[in-house]
């Protein structure tokens, strides 16, 4: 009687053992398929910010911004690269020293530069009177907050296997480096619709996003990278991200098919002694 409960107990063990095993491969099969699949999506988003790199180097980015230009003779624009509205920030064009913003509280404790509150504000009402549901997510931000942000950025890419250098580079592509982003100056503002707030591909195709694609610049924004100039924005993909410029340049670039970049460029051939300079 008593050999039998021993082998009863040592079935028992024996078949909890197998079961042990068993959840211990599927939970190692488990562990190695996600880190398969997080390793490809790391080498997919490494790739898109390769790839961008490769398009700022190759000549296209020269023959995109003369493709614009080349048919022009005359500026039919009364505007000036001197504006405070087109004041150009990005990988190459740091923050002016000592730049300074009046800031103005728009909604939901959002801030932008007061001159442009008072359009960002028309905007969002307007598009809500068109039963559209649009969210400021990001606005003004302190060199601080976008230095914390990038350091994120940067701490994800080097979790991924990157060295600090290339973790740098891959991570400039998404969030602009401190005081190279427009988000610190005041001008720019991120904005989702409130059904959809994750920032993805899909955020294109919400109503919101339609909407101000279409209309925001009656506003004076333009929306800043657009995803088929990303060889001259340097920025990846963000249609959420919204510029002010004023509403006669951003008319302009929206007629035009222009960035901010390729707009800039185009005013400078007029101002003396300055064509020839490479501004991107
Ligand atoms: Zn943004």
């Amino acid at each position: 009687m008593r050999k039998v409960e021993g082998n009863e107990i040592r079935n028992i063990i024996n078949t909890n053992i197998c079961i042990i095993l068993m959840i211990l491969i599927v939970l190692i099969l488990t562990i190695v398929y996600k880190y398969i699949m997080y390793k490809k999506e790391v080498q997919a988003s490494l790739q898109t910010s390769v790839n961008v790199k490769e398009l700022y180097n190759t000549t296209n980015r020269e023959e995109a911004i003369i493709r614009k230009d080349e048919n022009k003779k005359e500026k039919d624009i009364d505007s000036n690269t001197s504006d405070w509205e087109l004041l150009l920030v990005n990988k190459n064009h740091k923050i002016p020293e000592g730049y300074s913003v009046e800031l103005e509280e728009v909604e939901d404790g959002h801030q932008v530069d007061k001159r442009i509150a008072e359009s960002l504000k028309q905007m969002l009402a307007d598009a809500r009177k068109e039963g559209l549901s649009p969210l400021i997510c990001s606005s003004y931000r302190t060199n601080a907050k976008q230095q914390k942000l990038y350091n994120n950025k940067v701490k994800e890419y080097k979790r991924w296997g990157c060295s600090s250098e290339e973790a740098e580079e891959l991570a400039s592509y998404w969030v602009a480096i401190p005081g190279t982003g427009e988000h610190e100056t005041g001008l720019a503002v991120d904005i989702v619709s409130r059904d959809y707030q994750i920032l993805d591909e899909k955020q294109e195709q919400t109503d919101v996003q339609r909407w101000l694609i279409d209309n925001s610049y009656k506003y004076g924004f333009a929306l800043r990278y657009p995803t088929d100039q990303k060889e001259i924005t340097m920025i990846n993909y963000e249609p959420w991200h919204y510029r002010y410029v004023g509403v006669d340049n951003a008319t302009y670039m929206k007629e035009h098919d222009m960035c901010l970049e390729e707009y800039i460029e185009y005013l400078k051939q007029f101002e003396e002694g300055e064509y020839n300079e490479i501004l991107i």
